[in-house]
């Protein structure tokens, strides 16, 4: 694994031990316009035009400041911006295990994907070689168990779709970094409150959810953060059999 140092001055103090990983796609141009942003102390909207932001904005209209610990290219290479004992600023408003403002705890790694305002393209092998040797490290220094490596969209669902669908979890959960859970195979209980105990495995999973018994719309964001992740061609957010299967399997 290839390590460059491209130091970002985004970053405060973190107040929680490391216990969580999340991963990102950049959704951006190109590696290299990316790490400018966030590498950037003042950055402004004229400087990062895209299909993100309204064409009439103020060139000079402030935006966050932005970073993350890790970002890994195309190629492999790893470019380090921020050291693991500090907070970096990659997750935003966020929740996981009940627990909100998840920069605080976890390592944000920003993996080079145009992601879905540039039509979704594939993670090259090197890349995800890369993602896989550099959790590998992270996980054995910090002592996490693969159900630690989570995506923004799940600790973000409401707002978030990155790392997106065509991230290969699998891969990752085959080289022991990450989970993929096995559908269920008994038969579905009977229930008089599918929605309520769905709730609960959610939460139960790390969502920000609660039992309601109403499918409210954190619910369904959940639902389709589940699946966009674990049953990426189809996500529709149905609590149909196949998405309670696979929700037992993984809690
Ligand atoms: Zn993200």
């Amino acid at each position: 694994m290839r390590v460059i140092d491209r130091p970002s001055p985004n970053f405060d103090a973190r107040t929680r031990p490391i216990d969580l990983v999340v991963l990102h796609y950049t959704g951006m141009q190109d590696a290299q316009t990316a790490l400018a942003r966030l590498t950037d102390a003042a950055p402004v909207a004229g400087k990062y035009p895209g299909p993100w932001q309204a064409g009439d904005v103020a060139p000079d209209a402030p935006l966050g400041k932005v970073s993350a610990h890790y970002v890994v290219a195309e190629d492999g290479a790893v470019y380090r911006l921020v050291a693991e004992e500090h907070r970096a600023w990659h997750a935003g408003a966020s929740s996981w295990d009940g627990e909100g403002d998840v920069n605080h705890r976890a390592i944000g790694i920003e993996i080079v994907n145009g992601g879905h305002d540039f039509g979704l393209p594939e993670f090259p092998d090197a890349q995800i070689d890369a993602v896989i040797a550099l959790l590998g490290g992270i996980m054995e220094r910090w002592a996490l168990k693969p159900a630690r490596v989570v995506g923004h969209s799940d600790v973000a669902p409401d707002r978030k779709l990155d790392p997106g669908e065509k991230f290969p979890w699998k891969k990752l959960a085959d080289a022991g970094v990450s989970i993929w859970p096995e559908p269920y195979r008994g038969p579905l209980p009977e229930s008089d409150d599918v929605v309520a105990h769905t709730q609960q495995q959610l939460a139960v999973f790390g969502y920000d959810v609660h039992a309601t018994g109403a499918m409210d719309g954190a619910t369904k964001s959940a639902l389709i953060a589940f699946q966009r992740r674990f049953r990426p061609h189809q996500i529709d957010g149905a609590l149909d059999d196949e998405t309670r299967k696979l929700l037992y399997g993984a809690t």
